[in-house]
C-alpha cells in the first residue's frame, strides 16, 4: 500500500510540478509542500484514507480542504499562492471545480477558528492551530521529500558534471592541438618528459600495436581499441559516472514513511540513472554527427567522435537499463498497472530501440553490412529519441531531448545544404585497371578540397541514390574546376558501379553525382621542417594533396623537405595515378614507390596501353625533329614495360618489396634537421607499424622533434 500510494502522488506531483513550473527551485518548494500538506490529510482525515480511489478527496472533503490549504499556506508562508495552487490542482487532477469562494472561507474558517490536533486517525479542530502543534511528523515527511525530491533536482548538477567533464576534454582537445599548429616554435617541446609523454600517453595504441586494425574475439566480437589518449579519455568518464552513481545516494530515516530502505534506494537509483542517460543524449547525437562544431574546435577528427559517441552511448544505455530495472523492481505490484501508461510504453520503445542500436552497432555487423547498419541505425535513434520524449515529457528534463532533437535535425539540414550548394554535376566515372574507379567531378567556383579532406558522394543511379560514401578528394592534376576521387573497388556501391562500367565502351561513364563536404582536416605536418607522407594503395589521394599543397605553399626559406612514399601492391595501380605522378615532377616532392608484388603482370594493359601512347607520341615528336632513327615498336617484355615506367616517371624512385618501416622511420629521423612529421594513411597494418615505430623513436630523437598525424579514418 505503501508504495502505491507513493507511487502515484510522486508520479502526479512530479510530473506537475517539476515539468510544468520552472525554475526547478520554485518548483520543488511546491512539490514537497504539496506532497507532505497530501500525505497529511490522508493521514489525518479518515474519510480520505491513502489510495488511488481517494486522491481527489483533498479537493471535495471540506475537512480535507480546510486542513489542506492550512498545510501549504504553512509550508508556503503565502496563503494567497496557496489558494491558486490548491485551485488550479483540483480542477487539473481531481476534476473538480472548486470555486475560490470555497477555498477562501475554509482558509479563512481556518485562520479564525481552525485548530486540529491528531489524535491516531482521528481529527479534532478545536484545540490547537496547525502552526502550533508539534509538526513532526510533517517535518520528517517534509526531510524525506527533500531526500526524494533533492535526489531529483541534485541530479542535474550530477549530469552536468558529466556534460562539464566533456566540455573539459574538448578544451584540453583544442588546446593540445591548436597550440603547437599555432605557436610551433613554443609549443613543440622536445625534451625528455614532453617525449615521455607522447611516447606513453599521446600517441600509442592502448596495448601493443593495434588501433587501425581490429581485435576479433570469438566470431562475432570484432572492436576497434582506441588510442592509449582517448582510452584515458574514456577512462576518466567511466570514474565521473561512477562517482555520481554512488554519492549522496543515502536512505534518510524519515523515508521510513514513505519506502523501506531497499525501495528508497532503488528509486534513487532509478532517478538518477534516468535523468543523467537523458542528459547525455544530446552528446550522443552531436558526436555522430559529421557537421560536429566540435570536430573545429579540437582538431580531432570524425572517427575519434564516433569513437566517443559509441562509449558514451553504451553507457547511455546502461543507465537506461538500469534506470528500468530498478524502476521496476521499485513498483513492485504496481508494475503492471503503470506498464498501461503511455510515458512507460515509450520509455520501454526506447529502452527496446538502445537495446537493438548497441547489438546491430557491433563491428561484425558495421563492416559486413554498412548500409543495413546504418538504415537500422537512423530508424531506431529516431525512435530512441521519440520514446524518451514521450517518456521525460511530463517528467522534466525534456529540454535534453529538445536539444539532441535540434542537433541532429540542424546536421542533416547542413548536410542537404552542403550537397544543394555543390549541385548535381555529371561526373566522369572510369574504371581503371580493373581496381579502381577514378571519378572526375566539376566543382562550384567557391568550393575548394581541403587537402587530405574528403567528401560524401551519392552516385544518382536507382540502385543506390540514397547511400553516401567517403572518399578522399584532390584537385585534379592540371585543373582548377574539378576534383577527383579514386574509390576502391569493393562489394556494395563501388562492386555495382564496376559491373555497370564493364558493359560500357572504354568502361567509362557520365554519372549524376550529389557531393557532401569537404569535410577533414590537414594535418599538422607544416609545422615540421621535413614532412614525410606515406601512404598504402587507395590512401594515396589524401597524401598526395597534402605534399602538393605543402609544396607549392612553402617558401624557398622554410627549407622545407616533402616526401612521398607510396606502397602499392602492383605496377598497375600506377595507371590511375599517373598524372599525379607526374605533376610532381616539378614540385620538389621526393617521391618513392614501393611495389610489394612487382611481378604481377594481372590487370596492366591499360598501364601499358598508356606507356605505349606516351612512348609513341615522343617518339613521334622525335621522328618530326628528324632525331629518331628507327620504326616505333610495342615492347612486349615486362621487364622492358617497367623500365618503361621507370624512364617516363624519371623523378620517382621505383622500389620493389616491402618497405622496412623501421629502417625508413629511422632514416628519416637521422636525415631530419630539427623537426620531422610523418603523415600516413592507408592500410591499417601499415599505419599501425608506422605509428609504432614512431613511438618507439621518441627517446632517441636527438633534440629533434617528431611528429606523427594519421589521417586513415575509420568507422566502420
Ligand atoms: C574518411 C574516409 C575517406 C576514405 N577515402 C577513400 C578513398 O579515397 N578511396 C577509397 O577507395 N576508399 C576510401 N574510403 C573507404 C570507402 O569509403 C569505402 O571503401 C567505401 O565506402 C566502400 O563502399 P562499398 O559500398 O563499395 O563497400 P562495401 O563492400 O559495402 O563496404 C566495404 C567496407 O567499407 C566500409 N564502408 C562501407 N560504406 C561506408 C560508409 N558509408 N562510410 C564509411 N565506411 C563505409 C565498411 O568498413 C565496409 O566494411 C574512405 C573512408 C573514409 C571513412
Amino acid at each position: 500500500m505503501r508504495l502505491s500510494f507513493a507511487t502515484i502522488f510522486y508520479g502526479f506531483l512530479l510530473s506537475y510540478v517539476i515539468a510544468k513550473e520552472a525554475p526547478a527551485d520554485k518548483s520543488l518548494s511546491k512539490a514537497k509542500s504539496m506532497f507532505a500538506c497530501r500525505m497529511i490529510v490522508h493521514h489525518t482525515i479518515t474519510q480520505c484514507p491513502p489510495g488511488p480511489d481517494h486522491h481527489d478527496c483533498i479537493c471535495n472533503d471540506p475537512d480535507a480542504v480546510t486542513t489542506f490549504v492550512a498545510c501549504y499556506a504553512f509550508y508556503q508562508k503565502n496563503a494567497t499562492e496557496a489558494v491558486e495552487f490548491f485551485s488550479h490542482y483540483c480542477s487539473e487532477f481531481a476534476d473538480t471545480t472548486v470555486s475560490m469562494n470555497n477555498v477562501t472561507s475554509a482558509y479563512a474558517n481556518y485562520t479564525t477558528t481552525g485548530h486540529f490536533i491528531i489524535d491516531g486517525n482521528q481529527v479534532n479542530f478545536t484545540n490547537i492551530r496547525f502552526n502550533d502543534t508539534n509538526p513532526d511528523y510533517a517535518h520528517a515527511l517534509e526531510h524525506s521529500i527533500n531526500q526524494f525530491l533533492h535526489n531529483w533536482t541534485d541530479t542535474l548538477y550530477y549530469g552536468n558534471a558529466v556534460l562539464g567533464y566533456w566540455g573539459l576534454v574538448m578544451v584540453i582537445g583544442a588546446l593540445v592541438n591548436w597550440l603547437p599548429l599555432m605557436f610551433p616554435q613554443y609549443c613543440k617541446p622536445t625534451g625528455p618528459f614532453a617525449n615521455w609523454c607522447r611516447r606513453n600517453i599521446i600517441l600509442p595504441a592502448t596495448i601493443g600495436k593495434k588501433r587501425m586494425q581490429n581485435y576479433k574475439i570469438w566470431y562475432i566480437i570484432e572492436f576497434y581499441m582506441p588510442s592509449r589518449f582517448e582510452s584515458i579519455i574514456l577512462l576518466g568518464f567511466c570514474v565521473v559516472v561512477t562517482i555520481i552513481l554512488t554519492i549522496n545516494m543515502c536512505y534518510s530515516q524519515s523515508d521510513s514513511l514513505i519506502f523501506t530502505d531497499y525501495q528508497a534506494h532503488l528509486r534513487y537509483l532509478a532517478n538518477r540513472t534516468g535523468i543523467i542517460s537523458t542528459m547525455m543524449l544530446p552528446l550522443v547525437i552531436l558526436f555522430a554527427g559529421r557537421n560536429n562544431i566540435l570536430q573545429y574546435v579540437t582538431r580531432w577528427n570524425h572517427s575519434v567522435f564516433i569513437c566517443f559517441h559509441r562509449y558514451i552511448a553504451r553507457m547511455m544505455f546502461i543507465f537506461v537499463l538500469i534506470h528500468g530495472i530498478s524502476f521496476a523492481i521499485a513498483l513492485g505490484p504496481d508494475y503492471h498497472a503503470l506498464m498501461r501508461s503511455p510515458f512507460m510504453i515509450w520509455g520501454t520503445v526506447a529502452t527496446v530501440c538502445g537495446g537493438i542500436m548497441i547489438f546491430q552497432g557491433l563491428l561484425y555487423f558495421r563492416r559486413r553490412w554498412y548500409e543495413m547498419f546504418l538504415a537500422i541505425h537512423i530508424l531506431m535513434a529516431a525512435l530512441f529519441i521519440a520514446g524518451t520524449w514521450r517518456h521525460v515529457v511530463t517528467l522534466g528534463y525534456v529540454w535534453y531531448v529538445y536539444a539532441a532533437t535540434g542537433v541532429w535535425v540542424l546536421d542533416r539540414i547542413i548536410r542537404i545544404v552542403r550537397i544543394i550548394a555543390f549541385g548535381f554535376p555529371e561526373s566522369d566515372v572510369t574504371l581503371m585497371s580493373n581496381e579502381t574507379l577514378k571519378v572526375v567531378i566539376e566543382k562550384p567556383k567557391y568550393w575548394q578540397p581541403t587537402p587530405g579532406g574528403h567528401v560524401f558522394i551519392h552516385f544518382l543511379r536507382p540502385s543506390c541514390f540514397w547511400q553516401s560514401h567517403p572518399f578522399t578528394c584532390a584537385s585534379a592534376p592540371g585543373s582548377d574546376d574539378h576534383i577527383v576521387l579514386y574509390c576502391k573497388i569493393k562489394g556494395g556501391v563501388t562492386h555495382g558501379l564496376y559491373q555497370y562500367l564493364m558493359t560500357m565502351p572504354e568502361k567509362t561513364a557520365k554519372i549524376r553525382v550529389g557531393v557532401e563536404g569537404p569535410y577533414g582536416e590537414t594535418s599538422g605536418a607544416r609545422t615540421s621542417e621535413t614532412a614525410v607522407f606515406m601512404a598504402g594503395g587507395n590512401g594515396i589521394p589524401g597524401m598526395y594533396s597534402e605534399a602538393v599543397d605543402l609544396a607549392i605553399n612553402s617558401s624557398f626559406e622554410s627549407r622545407r623537405i616533402v616526401k612521398l612514399y607510396w606502397v602499392i601492391r602492383e605496377y598497375r595501380s600506377l595507371h590511375w595515378f599517373f598524372e599525379e605522378l607526374q605533376s610532381l615532377r616539378c614540385l620538389g616532392v621526393e617521391t618513392t614507390v614501393f611495389v610489394t608484388q612487382p611481378d604481377n603482370e594481372q590487370d596492366t594493359d591499360d598501364l601499358k596501353a598508356r606507356i605505349s601512347t606516351i612512348q609513341a607520341l615522343k617518339h613521334q615528336e622525335l621522328l618530326e625533329k628528324k632525331d629518331a632513327t628507327t620504326e616505333f615498336t610495342l615492347e612486349e617484355d615486362y621487364n622492358d614495360f617497367k623500365n618503361k615506367i621507370a624512364f617516363q616517371l624519371s623523378h620517382v624512385n621505383f622500389i620493389e618489396g616491402r618497405p622496412n618501416i623501421n629502417q625508413l622511420v629511422q632514416n628519416e629521423i637521422e636525415m631530419a634537421n630539427k623537426s620531422v612529421a610523418f603523415v600516413t594513411c592507408g592500410h591499417p597494418a601499415m599505419v599501425d607499424d608506422i605509428r609504432h615505430e614512431v613511438v618507439k623513436s621518441l627517446d632517441k630523437t636527438d633534440g629533434k622533434r617528431v611528429d606523427f598525424y594519421e589521417q586513415l579514418l575509420s568507422w566502420a
